[in-house]
């Protein structure tokens, strides 16, 4: 870890190739966005840098302790290369869906995250109607924190094939933090099945439930049946229940109410 007294010590400046995932910290134990990147390590005299020590690769640097993993910024590069390269070569010689799994999979352990966009791309052309490839894809990139990107390929497998459970899942659970309880309810109808729970995890289901619980309870205490109180306390509060109005609610919810 860089450290500086009264302004002299070293210090890292500039940061290229940034990667962000959600994780916890082995260090302190809190969660948050762990940052890796590129940069320069410099000794510095009052803050200024005046003689470079290196070019290092920081890995899963902490928001809170900025505690974190280092290693040279050349030897991960060239690593990192070798092995997409590898990876690469790997599917030309069996050019099939599993393959491509893990393929990505390797991208992605290397951060490699702009390759691994471009092979998606290429990918998602070729095998087109596969709603299995997309839901791993997916599931790759949420294991490393990037849920934007995993989203549009939960949307397509779902298109593809609705009744897929971890679409419909994965969609739920984003339909719950949008505060579209109707929508999500409908798309968790297949753990309300008896025996669901012996084959799919019903975490998604009792988030849903605590959900409406929240809105219920919200609704009690501030009196009011609007549609507007069966969402988040946030949105509770942004609305001003007592007169909210259709538009109002329109604004809130994203939707026709
Ligand atoms: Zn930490």
């Amino acid at each position: 870890m860089p450290t500086t007294i009264n302004g002299v010590g070293t210090h890292y400046y500039g940061k290229r190739n940034v990667v962000v995932r959600s994780g916890v910290c082995q260090s302190c134990g809190r969660a948050g966005n762990l940052k890796s990147y590129d940069t320069t390590y410099w000794f510095v005299v009052l803050f200024v840098p005046v003689l470079p020590l290196g070019r290092k690769r920081i890995f899963d640097q902490c928001p809170s302790c900025r505690r974190h993993y280092q290693a040279s910024a050349e030897k991960f590069s060239q690593a990192q290369k070798e092995s997409v390269a590898e990876a690469r070569e790997q599917f030309r010689a069996a050019p099939t869906a599993e393959a491509a799994l893990d393929v990505h999979g390797q991208m992605l352990s290397v951060q490699a995250i702009e390759q691994a966009r471009a092979f998606r791309v290429e990918i998602l052309s070729q095998f087109a109607e596969d709603a299995q490839l997309r839901i791993k894809l997916a599931q790759q990139l949420e294991r490393l924190g990037v849920e934007k990107a995993a989203t549009p390929l939960f949307e397509r497998a779902f298109e593809l094939n609705p009744k897929l459970p971890e679409a419909r899942e994965a969609l739920a659970v984003r339909r719950i933090k949008q505060g579209s309880l109707v929508e999500a309810n409908a798309l968790l109808d297949f753990l309300e099945v008896p025996g669901a729970g012996r084959t799919h995890s019903l975490a998604s289901l009792r988030q849903l439930a605590e959900q409406y619980n929240a809105s219920a309870s919200m609704r009690t205490r501030c009196g009011c049946a609007q549609s507007c109180c069966a969402k988040s306390r946030s949105w509770h509060k942004a609305a001003r229940c007592g007169d909210s109005s259709g538009n109002q609610r329109r604004q809130l919810t994203g939707r026709r109410v």
